[in-house]
């Protein structure tokens, strides 16, 4: 009976941890059948960010993915990640759009649900765990698991406690960042059977390479399901490998039972495919080790790096590690789970960019601070909390964040039309409604293709997909330059832009635009006539870009913008946002005045410091106190 079961996550969480989310159906269809074969209590396959990544980067719909997957499955249970009210996006969902979305994933083949809330607040759970229980599925509570002084192991039981009342079937201990010890788990294990009662399942991401001892002492300790992925997507920010958790069990009374040979050939398959596309390995580098200081989560540290890289910032990498912990302090301690994760890590970017902390704020910090993600595990700083919120609204803590979403599936059914043809394409706009309405018309329609894409990626790097901004702002160089096709050509990729009505044939190449679209995309202020410049009286005072991003005029799209030429702004007031690392930042005036001049369109990317205003500051106006 101790035998210990496995639950591989290979195909999810092992190629979101290594491989950017970036694998394909096709790489994982022909091992299908024989992952069938292995006996794994489950295959995660679904779910976290395979939703969206399918859609963002991979041209591929979600909901055959699963579908394929499924037939190819038939012995064993998929599983999935739901990260509770946002289920697989980052905002809260409405609980009609959520109980459509459970039954839909379990009509397609998901019979495992592990929902979890980045702050264990149950309110964010509760309309999943109905769904799920209605369909009959499995319901396994997850519990993130961090470190701080407000999460006790009684903060966890107590959460476990919730979950078992909402129906859990099993508790997942959802290490994310690897921060689990050996002893931790096993005080942790033994406390969840004895007082709740309910299968546990252990999740620990390898990181600095802890998590197989992890294993052993959460078997021992009574744990029933551990997570593991194949040796070339296991390691590093990865989960233990499968042939190692096994080996280790064998002629003892965990004995998982699995075949190591039959593993082995199917690790041979993902061997090959990681060659194939150059995909990284799962490596433990003193960097990952130290989470054990820092507690950053692996994966969000390599998002870190790529945003600094971005911000071409990759040397301030050590002071926003160093931010990262004041921040999530100041915050009330949130575990750094997704989206949490992205919201403390950027605002510490932020932070250390500007110069200034707390001067840029995203609006989905100012959410998280209002209460609109949940609860916060901890107390937060009030001069952060006034400073940010300012004469925002906080959140009734009475009232669940999920319950203020009150849009209906019938709502979106109606709103995304003749466009979709089933209650998946329905969900799919619910969830991701710019990426789902640019792969619903690409598909289905094609007389609304604007323009034609061809990828051939012979898989030199790691990221080989094509943002789709960036194609756009390639047609509008090709159209303003009358050319009918461009080609890029960059590290291996090639893509060809074709214009509406053109032929294939006799494609121009662009050598211009070749080498960096992002110059193409970026506007030049600095090219402003000189004239203008001469004309600009010297007291008004230019708001610049505080970062690389998307310059948006309104609060959304088709909404009033902001500003306009000649209105009157106090200090702090809104002028803009500039889209950057998938959260939207606004900017605000530094002081009153009125606004002179708009640089921008709506939607142009901007760079560091490109100037999106000119204000003429009032006389009266004095220097607002800087409370940083
Ligand atoms: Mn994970």
């Amino acid at each position: 009976m101790a035998r210990l079961q496995i639950m591989d996550t290979t195909i999810r969480d092992g190629q979101q941890s290594l491989w950017a989310t970036r694998m394909q159906l096709g790489d994982m269809l022909p091992i299908l059948p024989k992952m069938d074969k292995v006996g794994y209590w489950a295959i995660e396959a679904w779910g976290g960010a395979t939703f969206d990544s399918c859609l963002r980067f991979l041209d591929e719909n979600p909901w055959e993915r699963l579908r394929s997957i499924k037939a190819n499955t038939p012995n064993t249970p998929l599983a999935m990640l739901s990260r509770g009210q946002n289920l697989v996006g980052y905002k809260h969902y409405s609980r009609d759009i959520v109980f459509h979305f459970i039954q839909c994933a379990h009509r397609n083949g998901i019979e495992v649900f592990r929902v979890f809330d980045a702050l264990n607040d149950i309110r964010n759970v509760v309309d999943n765990a109905e769904a799920i229980k209605e369909c009959g599925a499995h319901f396994e509570g997850a519990i993130s698991y961090t470190i701080s002084p407000v999460h006790t192991l009684d903060s966890f039981l107590e959460y476990g406690q919730q979950l078992k009342e909402l129906g859990a079937d099993s508790i997942a201990i959802k290490d994310m960042a690897g921060m689990l010890t050996p002893y931790r788990t096993e005080r942790m294990v033994k406390a969840f059977n004895a007082e709740i009662g309910l299968p546990v399942h252990i999740h620990c991401h390898y990181v600095g390479g802890m998590a197989p001892a992890n294993i052993i002492k959460a078997a021992e300790a009574g744990a029933a399901i551990a997570d593991t992925a194949h040796a070339p997507l296991a390691f590093g920010n990865s989960h233990p490998a499968v042939e190692m958790i096994v080996a280790a069990f064998q002629e003892s009374r965990y004995d998982t039972g699995l075949d190591l040979n039959l593993l082995f050939e199917i690790s041979e398959y993902w061997e090959d495919i990681r060659k194939r596309n150059h995909y990284k390995r799962g490596v433990s580098s003193l960097t990952h080790m130290k989470v054990y200081s820092h507690q950053v989560p692996g994966g969000m540290m390599s998002n870190l790096m790529s945003q600094l890289e971005v911000q071409k910032a990759s040397d301030r990498l050590p002071e926003v590690m160093a931010e990262i912990p004041k921040v999530r302090a100041e915050v009330g301690y949130p575990p750094l789970v997704t989206p949490l994760s992205q919201i403390v890590g950027t605002q510490a970017v932020f932070n250390v960019l500007t110069g200034k902390r707390w001067s840029v704020i995203s609006k989905e910090m100012k959410d998280y601070i209002c209460g609109f993600y949940g609860k916060a595990p901890g107390r937060m700083d009030p001069a952060i909390v006034a400073k940010v919120t300012g004469d925002a609204e906080m959140l009734d803590p009475d009232i669940a964040p999920g319950s203020l979403v009150t849009t209906t599936y019938e709502q979106v059914a109606e709103e995304i039309g003749d466009l979709a043809h089933s209650e998946e394409d329905v969900l799919m706009y619910a969830l991701f409604p710019n990426e789902a309405r640019t792969y619903l018309s690409k598909h289905r329609t094609s007389e609304k293709v604007d323009f034609l894409l061809e990828q051939e990626s012979s898989g030199t790097k790691e990221d080989d997909y094509v943002d789709i901004n960036q194609i756009r702002e390639l047609v509008k160089v090709a159209e303003e330059s009358g050319v009918g096709e461009i080609v890029v050509e960059e590290e291996g990729v090639r893509i060809a832009v074709r214009m509406p009505g053109e032929s294939a044939a006799a494609p121009v190449a662009a050598p211009a635009v070749a080498a960096a679209p992002a110059a193409v995309a970026a506007p030049a202020p600095e090219a402003a006539p000189a004239a203008a410049e001469a004309q600009r009286p010297a007291s008004w005072y230019a708001v610049e870009a505080p970062m690389v991003g998307t310059y948006y005029e309104a609060p959304a799209p088709g909404e009033a913008p902001f500003v306009k030429v000649g209105d009157e702004v106090a200090a702090g007031e809104t002028l803009c946002i500039v889209e950057a690392m998938k959260l939207m930042n606004e900017i605000t005036a530094e002081e009153m005045g009125t606004v002179r001049e708009v640089c921008l369109d709506d939607a142009t990317p901007v760079e560091f410091g490109t100037v999106l205003f000119y204000i003429e500051p009032h006389e009266k106006a004095t220097s607002v106190p800087e409370q940083a």
